[in-house]
């Protein structure tokens, strides 16, 4: 800190990513990458970039993505929104769609990016406690009524739990919320979860973003994308243009719009994942862990009896990294994302040794 710091920026907490260790050679299962690569054609359209074109800017609105992402959903492309991975949109959006003062609701276990969004847009966070079963209940939605221009997020499947609320619940909490802005973020819906873009022709008022850092493994390219209605669509490309004309880069744009059109091997990675999360979460079982029902590419377990925290110290000694969080309610438990086959045998085995 330093006297020529702004007051504004003196009280601003800023969000702390997960660690990105520089040894090789680690079983890395602390920040949900996707253990296969990407798409062989989304590298391909990458590498088709770089080429003398380099030297001209990108375009700005990055039509081509937009296209992709609009045929895979059967929406129009002026209903979505791309950016420098999602936690770029969901900042935009934050700024173009929530408002200084007013209440923003969310769960109060979730992505924390959120409430360092609150923090630097001056909104108000309203934490709504998960169940005690750790899941969203839309009731207490309806009950804290954001009204007013207020407005609603949550991520869906839930982060760091993977619980998934069903699309028929979402679209409950819709119904009852109409005149606020209501942000659903599916970073991890390919794995289990049924996306609410469905919806978005029904509900203005419904904003969904997704990144292409999980299933589609491209967390390096940093790529995301909001869906919705063209007028909360037109509010982001305001303040983007406000911002940063450019987000996304000739190769961004290329690979990502690539990675949407090879379905076959996003289903086939997808299937793989999920597969895999079914035998760790028998494995995890056995051994005496307590796992919540995931829709995501990673589990969040319990042990009936063993520390949480030194389990991930163990474990760190052996070369393999999970993620671990210090919140009081959630501390018991160990967010595991889910690897190659090959990791999490390695994980197992380190955790029945353990
Ligand atoms: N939303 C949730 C719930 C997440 O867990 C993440 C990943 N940390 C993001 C958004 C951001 O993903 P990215 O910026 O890589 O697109």
């Amino acid at each position: 800190m330093s006297q020529f710091w702004s007051p504004f920026v003196k009280d601003l907490v800023p969000y702390v990513p997960g660690e990105q260790p520089k040894m090789t050679r680690l079983v890395k299962l602390n920040t949900n990458e996707n253990p296969y690569g990407p798409s062989p054609q989304a590298i391909a359209a990458m590498q088709a970039e770089v080429n003398d074109d380099l030297r001209l800017y990108p375009d700005p609105n990055g039509d081509r993505l937009k296209q992709a992402v609009a045929r895979y959903y059967g929406v129009e492309a002026n209903q979505v929104f791309v950016g420098n991975g999602s936690d770029e949109v969901l900042a935009h959006a934050f700024h173009a769609l929530f408002q200084h003062g007013k209440p923003l609701l969310f769960p109060d276990i979730t992505y924390s990016f959120y409430p360092v969004y609150c923090g630097l847009y001056g909104i108000e966070p309203k934490p709504i406690p998960l169940d005690e079963n750790f899941q969203i209940n839309i009731a207490d939605y309806f009950r804290a009524n954001a009204g007013e221009n207020g407005g609603i997020i949550f991520p869906n499947p839930n982060a760091p739990t993977g619980c998934l609320l069903p699309l028929a619940a979402v679209e409950q909490l819709l119904k009852q919320n109409t005149d606020t802005v209501v942000l659903v973020d599916e970073a991890y819906v390919d794995f289990g979860g049924e996306s609410a873009i469905a919806l978005v022709n029904q509900y203005p008022n419904l904003l969904v973003t997704q990144t292409l850092s999980k299933s589609r493994s491209l967390a390096g390219l940093r790529v995301g994308i909001a869906v919705g209605h063209p007028d909360l669509i037109e509010a982001l490309e305001r303040i983007k243009n406000s911002f940063n004309s450019y987000p996304l880069d000739r190769m961004a744009i290329a690979g990502a719009a690539a990675a949407f059109d090879d379905r076959e091997y996003f289903n086939d990675t997808c299937a793989r994942v999920i597969n895999s999360r079914e035998a760790v979460v028998a494995g995890l079982e056995q051994l005496g862990f307590d796992v919540l029902p995931s829709a995501a590419n990673f589990v969040f377990a319990r042990h009936a009896d063993k520390d949480a925290a030194q389990l991930a110290q163990a474990l760190r000694e052996q070369g393999i990294i999970v993620r671990h969080f210090k919140t009081p309610r959630i501390a018991q438990f160990l967010r595991i994302t889910i690897g190659t086959d090959e990791q999490n045998q390695i994980l197992l085995d380190a955790l029945k040794a353990l």
